[in-house]
């Protein structure tokens, strides 16, 4: 692992705000750093009207941003400061979506009439130790560097390696947005850069 890499997944604990997980009527678990906002829960109803499935969202907001991806009736949500990029984001979301599976069996619970947030709580230490403290360990991200033309300067582009390795056609295309504008970046499945182009953006 990178030295950039190690010292962003340091304390990763520190750089994250919320992490949620809820079917569409209510929350089963969450991990929050601040007292919930009104702002939060605004998010939350909004991102529950999202019905579709499998699908990486993100949402950047002032000071933070939040990724939400829904699978099989749960919203998986994390919000982080700025400084960790979207693929850092998406790789926690894998690893609850996946642990969260391990840990209960969600079929039997999901099938009470009413599920209470208490039969979630001890996630907590999962989320704390397994997920966020071993982070690192669990060697999901790739660190590759990039030199932006425009900016005359090189990034690090922290990519989920799985990412990479479920593509069938390479180079696999992400784009890079930062400072304004944004550079696409061609990567092979050995995550070496092929090139990269400034690409411009609407929407
Ligand atoms: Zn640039």
């Amino acid at each position: 692992m990178s030295v950039v890499l190690e010292r962003m997944a340091e304390n990763l604990i520190n750089k994250i705000n919320y992490i949620n997980i809820s079917n569409d009527k209510h929350t089963l678990f969450e991990w929050t750093k601040f007292r919930t906002s009104q702002s939060y829960i605004l998010d939350l109803n909004q991102i529950r009207k999202n019905e579709v499935e499998n699908v990486y969202f993100h949402i950047e907001k002032s000071d933070m941003k939040i990724a939400y991806i829904r699978k099989e009736n749960l919203i998986y949500l994390v919000s982080a400061q700025k400084i960790l990029q979207y693929q850092i984001l998406e790789a926690i979301l894998d690893q609850i979506n996946s642990k969260f599976h391990e840990t209960f069996d969600l079929d039997v619970i999901m099938s009470y009439s009413s599920v209470s947030s208490s039969a979630f709580k001890h996630f907590k230490h999962v989320i704390e130790n397994d997920i966020l403290n071993d982070f690192h360990k669990h060697d999901l991200i790739k660190d590759l560097l990039v030199y932006c033309k425009t900016c005359k300067k090189s990034f690090h582009l922290f990519i989920k390696k799985n990412e990479i390795e479920h593509q069938k056609t390479f180079p696999v295309p992400i784009v890079y947005r930062h400072e304004g504008h944004a550079l696409i970046c061609f990567i092979d499945k050995n995550f070496v850069l092929r090139g990269t182009k400034f690409v411009r953006i609407t929407g």
